[in-house]
Formats: structure tokens, C-alpha cells, sequence
């Protein structure tokens, strides 16, 4: 490395065998970072993997790496390919002529990039700056310096843990995971407030002091999440802060309309757990559901939408017009039109065991949360669908080996061909087609599984985990009666409803229902929870925004 850094800053690392590109992306740099960060720069891809080696080593942070693609020796996909593995969280900028945008592409997939820059960067203001600052954030949001921040003790198979590590990372809170089992010195700190074995799991902040064993709704209190509505009377309430809900909160806040958006669990929904969703528009590198999540929430907070989570909405009531929303602890919120945008959820798997184990090993759809916590294992993920092939490749980056196991011969139909390639190209995954989970076993913990292949055959495999992604269910039953859903749950809309039987009863305005509208005037469904939804991210952020227009077209005829 060519300059001396100063540790206690975080680092960016400019690698480009070019010396006057070197040297002017690092001026660049220099000049709008230069106070919260220090530049480094490696002349070459050899340079710039053993600098990482050796930041690493002396327990250095690095922020950021831009990389030149070509290079004599080492590629810059091969540098960022590397640095993910050293340092999994910096963000991998690759640096490409204009005309060179195709090997960027290639490259995505490669060293999983964050950004291509092309150059030139001029003006910096323009072309620079905004990505490095967006990059930025979003690694701010991730990282946590290793003495600092949020630190949960507990047991690996405790379900509270599990639910408080979920709630936690749901809603965007980095924390420090401590197994009370894997780390003897835990019992210093859990000693020093007094808390014993049976108190687990154990929050604790910055200032010293901890939670023991708490609910959502008390780590929700303690770090200031607001819990209560500011106002008595909304004009929109969106129930569910997935795509769909956040969506409708942006557009809802941005026209102007009183909106609250509640939240069961934590923003982000079904989209929210993904650890990569590769096909939304605008973002060619892919974009982490957490991310995509960060951002939506501060853009409908910003534009005025209030937001409250942990709360359920447990049932509504129509007076006059007015919708009254009943939530989990018995308050009441009254609005003048609703969004039920609550999505789906994974239906339970039916094998022997698996009740007995769920967050003890069995998980539904919490990949990214716990795959840390099943480094060098051996895990098991059931269902054949692309969330189940996400999952597969985020834990195999995890894990020593990942089975998929599906019932169907091939993924071809159930899966997006670009996550099968690269399941394909993944030495650890195995995928076991004709296969059937039949039974979970283990004393506390999952220990083993059987699986029947067909034609009957039983096979017993040692395993420490089950990551469950098969059928779902619309999240449909908290909705009145005049909801009119189809045989599954799904809420039934717009011109669907005419041809639904019970309609005449239910429907007793002149008018026809407008497009998203169910068969309670303003009541709106969107998203996954829809009949005839698309199950995408992008359809539901389509659907929720378009409400927001039939809100208006509903507020004005009453
Ligand atoms: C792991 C995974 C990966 C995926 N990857 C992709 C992808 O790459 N590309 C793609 O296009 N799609 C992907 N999908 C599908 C996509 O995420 C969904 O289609 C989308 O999230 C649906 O959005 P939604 O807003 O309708 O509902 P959801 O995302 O299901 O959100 C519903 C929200 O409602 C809340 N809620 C439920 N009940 C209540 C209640 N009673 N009170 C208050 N809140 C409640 C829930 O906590 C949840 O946050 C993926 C799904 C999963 C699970």
C-alpha cells in the first residue's frame, strides 16, 4: 500500500494500476472524505488483497473498495471477489471505460458488485459523490464496531432468542450476537447485573444496562420506537409494511394525506428477508432486502407518513364510513380509508417433529438472520421456490453444506433460471430432487432428519438446521366479515368482484368497485394478500402506489 493510514478512521481503498487514475480518484476522494475516512491505494491486484489481509489482521475497518477491472495479474473482479470473502460487509465498486459496461455486468455476479463506476467520474459532485455517499449509508447502517452497540445473550434454541434477534434485524437495529453456550466470558456480564441462566436472552445497550428475557414490544420501547398514533383520525391506515405498504406510505405522505403505516413484526415483510433480490428495477447489482427496506422506510418518513411497529392489527369494524382498527393490545385507530397490505406467510410443514423444533432449529423464511449462527454446519432448506434458492445461496456462504430438498424432479419450474445457475455453480449445495422431508428429531435441537425419496426409500441424515420455504398463506383472517376473500384467503378486488356470488349481498354501493377496492367501501387490498397478486416485490410496490389514487377518488365522493 502506498499510504500510511490512520486507524482510527475508516478506510476506503482505491486499486488501479494506472498511477494518474490512482492518484485522482484518491484526490477526489480526499477532498469530500477526508475527515471521517482515510484513502488508501494499491497499485495492483496483488497489492490490494494481501492490503486486506493485512487490515484485517491488525483489526482495521475497511469501508469501501473501487476497483479498476483491468489490470495485469489480478482483475478487479478477482480483488472484490477476494475482499468479500476478508471483509463481507465493505462495499465492492468496480471502476470500468464506458465501453466496458458488459464486463461490469459479468462481473456482478462474480464479485456480487455493489456499484460500477464508469469513467470518467466529472464532475464528482454529479457523477461520484452521490454513489460513494448512498454506499456509504448503507454500509453505516450494517456495521458495528466490534466493543460498541447492541449485545443479545442467549441460547441458540431458545425461541425468544430467536424472535428478539429477528425483531431486531427486521428493524434494521445491528447488534452483536453472543451464544451464552459458545462464549464463557458472557457469565462476566450477565454476572454483573444479576441476571442468571433462566432469564435469557439478555439486551444489552450501550450505557451498560440490559433487558432480561424482554418481548418485542419492550426492546421496541427501550430503543425509542415510537408506539402510540400521533393523531385520533387518519385518512389512510396501511396495515403491513412490506413493498406494498411502504409504497402506499410514500405516495400516501407525499399527496398529502394523514397516513399511518403499523406493522406486526418489523418493516420490510416477505421482501424484507431476502438477502438479495436480484430483479427489481433500477438496481443492476441486486439490492439486499434489508437495504431496499432502509431506504423505503426513511423516504415514507420523510415525506410525513408516521410509522409504529410492533403492532398487530387484530380486527376492524365499519361505523358509518369509518374504519376502526382494533390492535393487538386492545386501542382502538379510527381512518377514513385502509390499506390491508399484510402478505402471505409460510405455511407450516406438516412432518413429525418440526412443531417441536420450530426456532429451535426449524425456521420459517429466516435465513439472513440466523445463518451466521450456523457457520461450518450442516443445514437443510425444504422448498423449491426462488426464496428457497435465495436462502440456499446466502447460507452456503454460511454453512458447510446445504441440501435443498424438493419433492418435484428438477427446480426448472418452480425457480428463476439465474438463481439455478447459480445454485449449479456452488460447490457446497446439493440439491436432492424426488426427496420429502418425514420426520425431524433431536433433544432440544434439531439433531437428525428423515427424508423419503420416492418409491418409498427412508434415508437418516445428521442435521443442525431446516430453513422451511414452502407454500403460503395470505394473512387475511384479521379482516371483517364484508371482506370478501376466495376459497384460499385472498382478499378479492375491483372488477373480480361482480362474478363472486356473494357480492350482491355485500355490495350495496351505486357505484362499481374501483380497481384495488374490496368489497367494503375504502377498504383497499394490495400486494401479496390480493387475489391475482404477482407475488413480486415490484408488483406490490406498483399495487400500493396506485391506491393512493383510489384513496383520493374515494375521499372525494364521501
Ligand atoms: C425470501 C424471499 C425472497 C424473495 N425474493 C424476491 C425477489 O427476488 N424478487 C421479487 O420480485 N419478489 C421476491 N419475493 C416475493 C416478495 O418479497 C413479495 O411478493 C412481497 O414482499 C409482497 O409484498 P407485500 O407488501 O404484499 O407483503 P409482505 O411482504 O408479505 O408484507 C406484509 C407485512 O404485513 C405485516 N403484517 C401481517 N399481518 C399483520 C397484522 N395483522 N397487523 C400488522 N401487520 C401485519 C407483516 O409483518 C409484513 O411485514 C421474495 C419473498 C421471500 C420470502
Amino acid at each position: 500500500m502506498s499510504t500510511p493510514v490512520k486507524p482510527i478512521k475508516p478506510i476506503m481503498v482505491v486499486v488501479d494500476d494506472d498511477p494518474q487514475v490512482l492518484a485522482a480518484l484518491r484526490r477526489d476522494l480526499r477532498t469530500r472524505y477526508r475527515e471521517s475516512y482515510a484513502i488508501a491505494g494499491a497499485a495492483s491486484g496483488e497489492e490490494a488483497i494481501s492490503t486486506f489481509r493485512e487490515l484485517k489482521a491488525r483489526g482495521e475497518t475497511l469501508a469501501i473498495v473501487i476497483s479498476d477491472q483491468r489490470m495485469p495479474g489480478i482483475q478487479g473482479t478477482e480483488v472484490l471477489a477476494q475482499l468479500r470473502e476478508i471483509y463481507p460487509l465493505a462495499r465492492r465498486v468496480m471502476l470500468t471505460a464506458y465501453s466496458d459496461i458488459d464486463a461490469a455486468v459479468r462481473a456482478i455476479n462474480v464479485a456480487h458488485l455493489d456499484h460500477y463506476l464508469s469513467k470518467p467520474w466529472a464532475p464528482p459532485e454529479e457523477c461520484l459523490y452521490p454513489v460513494i455517499d448512498e454506499l456509504l449509508d448503507a454500509w453505516q447502517a450494517e456495521y458495528l464496531p466490534e466493543a460498541r452497540g447492541l449485545r443479545l445473550i442467549g441460547h441458540q434454541w431458545s425461541a425468544r432468542s430467536h424472535e428478539i434477534k429477528d425483531f431486531l434485524a427486521g428493524n434494521l437495529r445491528p447488534y452483536h450476537w453472543v451464544d451464552a453456550a459458545r462464549a464463557p466470558e458472557a457469565q462476566v456480564l450477565l454476572d454483573s447485573v444479576g441476571i442468571g441462566a433462566d432469564d435469557l436472552p439478555a439486551l444489552f445497550f450501550e450505557d451498560g444496562t440490559a433487558l432480561r428475557n424482554p418481548e418485542p414490544r419492550q426492546v421496541a420501547e427501550r430503543l425509542g420506537l415510537p408506539l402510540s398514533a400521533a393523531h385520533e383520525l387518519y385518512d389512510l391506515v396501511i396495515v403491513g409494511a412490506g413493498p406494498s405498504g411502504l409504497a402506499a406510505a410514500v405516495y400516501g405522505a407525499s399527496e398529502g394525506l394523514r397516513t399511518l403505516l403499523l406493522d406486526r413484526h418489523a418493516p420490510g415483510g416477505q421482501a424484507g428477508s431476502s438477502s438479495k433480490i436480484e430483479n427489481y428495477l433500477g438496481f443492476p447489482s441486486g439490492v439486499s432486502g434489508s437495504e431496499l427496506t432502509r431506504r423505503a422506510v426513511s423516504q415514507a418518513q420523510r415525506l410525513g407518513a408516521e410509522f409504529l411497529v410492533p403492532i398487530e392489527v387484530t380486527a376492524v369494524s365499519i361505523d358509518g364510513g369509518y374504519k376502526h382498527l382494533t390492535l393487538g393490545d386492545g386501542r382502538q385507530i379510527v381512518a377514513r380509508t385502509m390499506l390491508a397490505a399484510t402478505g402471505m406467510e409460510y405455511r407450516q410443514h406438516a412432518a413429525p417433529g418440526v412443531a417441536d423444533h420450530t426456532s429451535a432449529g426449524v425456521y420459517y423464511g429466516a435465513a439472513t438472520t440466523e445463518a451466521p449462527a450456523f457457520k461450518d454446519r450442516k443445514v437443510l432448506v425444504v422448498g423449491g421456490g426462488n426464496s428457497a434458492g435465495q436462502a440456499a445461496i446466502h447460507l452456503a456462504r454460511f454453512a458447510a453444506e446445504v441440501q435443498i430438498v424438493i419433492r418435484r424432479q428438477s427446480l426448472q419450474d418452480s425457480m428463476s433460471r439465474y438463481l439455478i445457475d447459480q445454485i449449479e455453480k456452488t460447490p457446497n449445495i446439493r440439491l436432492r430432487h424426488s426427496t420429502a422431508l418425514a420426520r425431524v428429531e433431536g433433544n432440544g435441537q434439531v439433531e437428525r432428519v428423515e427424508l423419503t425419496l420416492d418409491g418409498g426409500v427412508s434415508d437418516v441424515e445428521e442435521i443442525d438446521a431446516i430453513f422451511v420455504f414452502i407454500g403460503t398463506k395470505p394473512r387475511s383472517e384479521w379482516l371483517p366479515d364484508g371482506v370478501l376473500r376466495d376459497d384460499k384467503g385472498f382478499v378479492i378486488t375491483g372488477r373480480d368482484l361482480p362474478s363472486d356470488a356473494r357480492y350482491p349481498r355485500t355490495w350495496k354501493e351505486r357505484r362499481e368497485p374501483m380497481a384495488l377496492e374490496a368489497s367494503t367501501p375504502g377498504v383497499f387490498a394490495a400486494g401479496d394478500i390480493r387475489a391475482g397478486c404477482m407475488n413480486r416485490v415490484a408488483s406490490a410496490v406498483g399495487e400500493g402506489s396506485m391506491v393512493v389514487r383510489l384513496v383520493h377518488e374515494y375521499l372525494a365522493l364521501t
